[in-house]
């Protein structure tokens, strides 16, 4: 069992800390504020005391006194986890805020940035430089856990998964060590550091691979979810994201994404409506040819438009404050009317029934699966849901914590829909299917938590790992790997 910290820690950390920049600070200040909000208000806690460090160095002593203290700890990124996994309920939080250098290097077409940086941090820099990094499709979602559980984004089907794309990383060790993981050094670490990474450590520097990138078409079409319209929108994905090639690439090989969203858009008037935030890589010529079948369903709203990647990124934020509470699901092509429908119906029900849930969304991802499905195993990372399926996200979102079980539960039910629809017509197999567990976990599976579920046939390798980095379990707020009995 790890304790909360009491007075005597926080003396102690001062003294330890008393020659660097580091901001430790306590629940009746500023700073403390800043470091215990969460995207969602759902997953904040209130920390025994909070540390902002400006480096490695501080960290490792951090880290050592929370070790022979036994010491509840937490590490915020970008703060955006709505499970609570980078909270502490009275222990030690470590708020890398101040971490978040973004160094381009033009010549090798890379970048590292520092493990508290924002992907807008990113965009932003490597903008400069005409180039962009596999980052998440909403750019105010910190680097560090979008990173280490996988990362997708509007990029996935040209460049894969956002781990695809990490050269090295450079992490604190719950020992106090300072080490580099990459396929030359660490390598089992860095194995195990993509997809199970939270948990091995404080991960103080990513080092990505950039890519060139022009202007992305981009935005959303809303339409009425009357029968008619969700009939034309299946067949519009269906023809879009199918499989046209032996191999399994689409008609555009990665060029075109969509999130399907059901939601009530505050300009809707609190009507259901679907809206398709669609992207194309490339013109915008070239984009309204790839969706014209969406564009002759008749959108009653249109925002659709040549952009820069940064900002392309920043066109689906939403804003904080909610208590919001995500829930991953699978689905996969061809997708069924009916599921959808059901889908449009549970919605309404739900946020008909409670009025505070009205900002609550469904959201279906759609894009080509081909890269991440083949450009690597599910046993060459730690991450295990390489596979030909989509992501689904249930959002339940809310203001009064009352309906806090209300919510989630309705996420759990919304989720079985979609495992019901997978008995029936079985999960996804072609050529180069690798068995996907078919959880993302980024997307806060609050019920696989602590289970062998997101990480499949790789548990035990990561049972190894974890008993060599970190045997006391410092790390165990996030699919914490349990100790092999
Ligand atoms: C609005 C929204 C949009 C999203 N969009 C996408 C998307 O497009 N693609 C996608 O793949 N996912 C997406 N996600 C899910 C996202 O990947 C997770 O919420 C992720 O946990 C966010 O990382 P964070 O650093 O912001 O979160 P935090 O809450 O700060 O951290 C989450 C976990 O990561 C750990 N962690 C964070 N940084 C570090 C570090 N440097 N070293 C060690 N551990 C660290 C924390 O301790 C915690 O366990 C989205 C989530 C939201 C809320």
């Amino acid at each position: 069992m790890r304790r909360a910290v009491n007075s005597n820690d926080i003396d102690q950390l001062r003294s330890l800390l008393r020659d660097t920049d580091a901001l430790i600070s306590e629940p009746h200040d500023e700073s403390y504020k800043e470091s215990v909000k969460r995207w969602s208000a759902a997953a904040e806690k209130a920390a025994g005391v909070a540390v902002v460090p400006t480096g490695a160095s501080q960290i490792s002593t951090i880290l050592r006194y929370v070790a022979a203290n036994k010491i509840d700890l937490a590490v915020r990124g970008g703060g955006h986890s709505t499970s609570g996994s980078s909270s502490t309920d009275g222990g030690l939080l470590i708020d890398l805020r101040a971490i978040r250098h973004v160094q381009v290097d033009a010549t090798n077409i890379s970048v590292k940035v520092g493990g508290g940086a924002t992907w807008a941090d990113v965009d932003l820099e490597t903008a400069k430089y005409g180039f962009a990094a596999l980052g998440g499709t909403i750019s105010d979602t910190g680097v560090g856990g979008l990173t280490l559980g996988g990362g997708y984004g509007w990029l996935s089907g040209a460049h894969g998964l956002v781990i695809d794309n990490l050269l090295s990383a450079t992490v604190v060790l719950p020992s106090g060590g300072i080490v580099r993981a990459s396929e030359n050094e660490n390598q089992n670490l860095f194995w195990g550091l993509r997809g199970a990474g939270h948990n091995f450590g404080v991960v103080v520097e990513f080092e990505f691979k950039l890519h060139p990138q022009g202007n992305l078409w981009t935005g959303t079409l809303a339409f009425p979810p009357s029968p008619p319209v969700v009939h034309k929108l299946v067949e519009a994905i269906n023809d879009l994201y199918r499989p046209r090639t032996p191999e399994g690439r689409t008609k555009y090989a990665g060029r075109a994404a969509s999130v399907i969203n059901i939601l009530r858009p505050s300009d809707a008037g609190g009507k259901v409506a679907l809206a398709a935030a669609i992207m194309f890589n490339g013109t915008e010529e070239e984009g309204r040819q790839a969706f014209k079948m969406f564009y002759d369903i008749g959108p009653v709203m249109e925002s659709v438009r040549s952009v820069p990647y940064d900002i392309a990124n920043q066109t689906l934020s939403a804003p904080p404050g909610f208590r919001v509470s995500m829930k991953g699901a699978a689905w996969a092509l061809p997708l069924e009317i009916d599921l959808l429908q059901e889908l449009i119906d549970s919605y309404t029900l739900f946020t008909k029934a409670i009025p505070d849930m009205e900002s609550s969304m469904i959201l279906l991802e759609c894009y080509d699966p081909y890269v991440v499905a083949t450009g690597a195993t599910n046993s060459d990372m730690s991450f295990a849901n390489r596979g030909w399926h989509m992501n689904a996200s249930i959002q339940p979102s809310w203001t009064k914590q009352e309906f806090d079980t209300e919510g989630r539960k309705w996420a759990r039910d919304t989720t079985a829909l979609f495992d019901k629809w997978f008995e029936k017509t079985g999960r996804p197999s072609r050529a180069g299917d690798y068995g996907a567990v078919l959880a993302y976990g980024n997307y806060d599976h609050y019920d696989q938590k602590n289970s062998g579920d997101i990480f499949g046939q790789n548990y035990t390798r990561l049972q190894e790992l974890k008993a060599k980095y970190d045997p006391d379990n410092m790390f165990n707020k996030l699919f914490a790997v349990q100790r092999k009995e």
